[in-house]
């Protein structure tokens, strides 16, 4: 007999926690569980379509699903098709890699206007996530609000503002590209409640924010000569002062020099939005679409001693890919101690026919052979009924 494990989130912190698993104990058996047809969650769903090198990191997942203890469960809603319940009564262990789905609200009126969008649905819908298929009307909007100093902020700022060419080899789903493309966007406002030296923007990616073929980035060199807090650690200070200094070389460009600018706003907190129309602390802006990237939350899920939460459900919404790496496999750890001090249990095996990995491996074959006629890395099937008829196809 063997222990068996049941992850239930087949996004980064899940693989990872997998992978640990596997590294010390390749004997356990292991289920990862999705709601989604698709494994890798916020890597296929998340990560900005046009940032590749990212996402390129599901090949080390990919060769996990390879192991013969190892099943993915694709299709699977816990509440739906199974329970916590269940899950604790078969599995010895259940780790919870849920991640944050849902974007965080202002709290400000006129937030639930059409025009205003969180960053989970937006990034969802340039990604291709079934359940947000429906993007945003983009044909009148000349001026973009973006609220928050995240990676985030800076994925949607800059997927907006690069080129149809430049996004040519991204796996950007066909209706959003072209929407972008058609859009008559010339002004893009990134917009910080704190000051540039509180921006949590990492300096590769703000960096790249400088390098864009038809967006010119600028903001005011007043407001750049501060220094990161004292309290920061040394790491966190040599970020901040490296955006400062990539910042001050905005300063130095002219608005308007390329057909979108993208202005690095500060020191603004948004107070309430209107059609036309963004509210900040600082005045009034005329936008026609605004963009909340602001942080997410996560659904709930019962707290037992069996259950080991991960990554994103565990932590917040905060750290990049790789920081789930050494994280999950403390967990696994954790996991694997607590089992080593009691017997597998022997119940009948629960899960519900679901979309296997050789199902997944359907839907990648045939995204991949759709992406190769139009030169790009994937065309994403984003419909529930097409992915599972893909998957289940012989
Ligand atoms: P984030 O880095 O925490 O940024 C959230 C931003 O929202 C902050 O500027 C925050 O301001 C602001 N904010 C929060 N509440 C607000 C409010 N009520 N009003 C106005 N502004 C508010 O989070 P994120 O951008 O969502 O990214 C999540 C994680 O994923 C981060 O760790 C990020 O680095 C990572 N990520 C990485 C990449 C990459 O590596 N390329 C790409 C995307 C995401 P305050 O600082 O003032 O709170």
């Amino acid at each position: 007999m063997t222990h068996r494990v049941a992850i239930v989130g087949a996004g980064p912190s899940g693989f990872y926690a997998a992978d640990g698993l596997l590294r010390a104990n390749p004997d356990l058996h292991i289920d990862i569980i999705d709601r989604l047809p698709t494994p890798f969650g916020l890597v296929r769903t998340g990560v900005a379509p046009d940032h590749q090198g990212t996402k390129a990191v599901v090949r080390q997942f990919d060769r996990l699903l390879a192991q013969p203890d190892l099943r993915f469960a694709g299709n699977v809603e816990i509440g739906r098709d199974l329970s916590w319940d269940e899950l604790a009564e078969a599995y010895d262990a259940v780790i919870v890699a849920t991640g944050m789905v849902i974007d965080k609200k202002l709290g400000v009126p006129g937030e639930g206007l059409p025009q205003v969008w969180g960053s989970w649905r937006f990034v969802a819908w340039l990604n291709g996530h079934p359940d947000f298929r429906q993007g945003p009307d983009l044909s009148q909007v000349r001026c973009v609000a973006i609220i928050g100093n995240g990676n985030v902020a800076l994925d949607v700022a800059r997927v907006l503002a690069k080129s149809a060419d430049e996004m040519a080899k991204s796996d950007i789903v066909p209706d959003a590209g072209a929407a972008i493309a058609a859009a008559p966007i010339a002004d893009i406002y990134l917009i910080g409640r704190r000051g540039p030296e509180n921006a949590s923007f990492t300096n590769t990616e703000l960096a790249e924010m400088g390098r864009l073929a038809r967006a010119v980035a600028v903001t005011d060199a007043k407001g750049l000569d501060v220094a990161p807090p004292a309290t920061d650690s040394t790491p966190e200070r040599l970020r901040k002062s490296k955006n400062l200094q990539i910042l001050q070389g905005f300063a130095k460009n002219t608005p308007g020099a390329k057909p979108v600018t993208v202005h690095f706003t500060f020191n603004a907190a948004p107070v309430a939005f209107a059609p036309g129309q963004v509210t900040l602390t600082t005045g009034k802006l005329a936008a026609d679409f605004v963009v909340t990237c602001i942080g997410y939350t996560g659904e709930d899920f019962p707290r037992r001693e069996q259950f080991f939460p991960v990554g994103w459900a565990k932590r917040g919404p905060t750290g990049t890919i790789p920081t789930n790496r050494g994280e999950a496999h403390a967990v696994a750890k954790q996991v694997l101690d607590w089992l080593a001090d009691r017997d597998p249990k022997s119940g009948p095996d629960i899960l519900p026919i679901a979309v296997d990995a050789a199902g997944w491996h359907r839907i990648d074959k045939h995204e991949i052979a759709a992406g190769v006629a139009k030169g790009r890395p994937r065309v994403k099937l984003t419909d529930w009924q097409a992915l599972l008829d893909v998957a289940q196809s012989s």
